[in-house]
């Protein structure tokens, strides 16, 4: 068998994959159906500086305004999270996935756009060598492989306004189980003078759209951008919720990214997991073609090194989608008198809460970074 690679899906998760496998010096090629990569942007690019240093993408130019807290609302209260270093960026997605496609190409990966691939294709590939998924939240490698199915899902509406902020360095987020029932509202600051409001509810509890109305619809929200210049707008889906297997050993395939349910369950962020995830398979399929590794080896390891951080994840949202607005608008007036935020501030970790423990019991960083190689 060949030592080549079948990328399906030239998303960030693909990318990042194909750019750690060239790297590693195997033959990659990225198919996706798309003629222009990473258009139309559907979803935010909020990822915190320490995601992307754990993922080593060069994103600089890609930057359109950078965060230092969030302010968090509900039933009329506020909880302020501020820190002086810089905790996320706010990224141009069509941007940073063409740093993303420069950088697998520059390290040798191909790149096929406009190529939609199918079942029988597929066998095909997997044939030749390994298949990685890589093609999304409605995964037609996981629907063919039959790897399991995803159980829970968030609909998300967004769109920008031509308007800036009042703080630009904070991204506002509301608290709303009558409104946003299972996730939020948010307003991001996208640049200096471009606002984006949004939504997500779970896919149980009706319509995204009727929900953004409603939620723009809110005093504070439409004083906010009730006469700004609509310049975008759009529905979409996030997976918040693991696959049963990642893997399909038989026939060498392997799911990453939205493909897998890699995402943050309380916040719908996929990104750093998806790609931390991609460098991991790349790492796996590695040992396969050298040593004759296990492909399972994959799944292992990202349960091991992610399933404490994901279930944090999935606990923060099942307290917030279940508590109702009072309860969340009393939790934060007592996390607030408990100094919460600024311990947030200080110490928080957008996408390992488990460092957050580590850090607050003294213990070392599992330094990500380096493990991932
Ligand atoms: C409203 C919204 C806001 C979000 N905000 C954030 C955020 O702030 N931070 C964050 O980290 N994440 C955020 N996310 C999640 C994030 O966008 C996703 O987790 C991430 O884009 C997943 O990347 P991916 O590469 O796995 O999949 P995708 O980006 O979906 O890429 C999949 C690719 O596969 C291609 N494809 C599909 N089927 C085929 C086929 N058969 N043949 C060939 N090509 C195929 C598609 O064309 C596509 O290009 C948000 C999502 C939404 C919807």
């Amino acid at each position: 068998m060949e030592e080549k690679v079948s990328v399906i899906g030239g998303g960030t998760a693909g990318l990042v994959t194909a750019r750690r496998l060239a790297k590693l010096g195997i033959n990659t090629v990225v198919y996706d159906q798309k003629k222009v990569l990473g258009e139309p942007v559907r979803a935010s690019g909020i990822l915190s500086v320490k995601g992307l240093e754990r993922i080593g993408i060069s994103y600089g130019s890609a930057v359109t305004n950078t965060l230092h807290g969030a302010r968090i609302h509900a039933n009329g209260r506020t909880m302020n999270i501020y820190s002086k270093p810089a905790v996320a960026h706010v990224l141009d997605r069509k941007h940073l996935n063409d740093i993303c496609h420069d950088e697998a190409v520059a390290e040798g990966a191909d790149v096929l756009l406009g190529k939609r691939v199918t079942g029988r294709e597929l066998d095909g590939f997997s044939s030749e060598g390994v298949v990685v998924g890589a093609d999304g939240a409605v995964s037609e490698v996981a629907r063919h492989y039959k790897i399991g199915s995803i159980k829970n899902y968030l609909l998300t509406y967004k769109a920008e306004y031509n308007i800036g902020h009042d703080d630009h360095r904070v991204v506002d987020v509301f608290f709303d189980s009558g409104v946003a029932k299972g996730l939020f509202g948010w307003i991001c600051p996208n640049s200096k003078d471009i606002l984006e409001v949004g939504i997500g509810i779970d896919s149980s509890s009706g319509n995204a759209l009727a929900s953004f109305n409603r939620f723009t619809s809110r005093k504070e929200i439409s004083d906010m951008v009730g006469n700004a210049k609509k310049i975008s707008e759009g529905a979409s889906i996030i997976p918040v919720s693991l696959r049963r297997h990642i893997v399909e050993v038989k026939s060498r395939v392997l799911l990453v990214g939205d493909a897998a349910g890699q995402v943050k369950p309380s916040t719908g962020g996929g990104i750093i997991y998806g790609s931390l995830a991609g460098i991991l398979a790349a790492n796996t399929i590695k040992n396969y073609f050298e040593h004759g590794g296990d492909l399972y080896e994959y799944e292992r390891t990202y349960r091991r090194t992610f399933m404490l951080d994901m279930w944090m994840h999935a606990m923060v949202k099942s307290f917030y989608s279940g508590i109702g607005n009072r309860g969340m608008g009393l939790t934060l007036k007592i996390l607030e008198g408990l100094g919460f935020g600024r311990f947030l501030g200080r110490y928080g970790d957008m996408d390992m809460p488990s460092e957050m423990a580590r850090n607050l019991l003294g213990l070392r960083s599992r330094n990500l970074k380096v493990s991932l190689g």
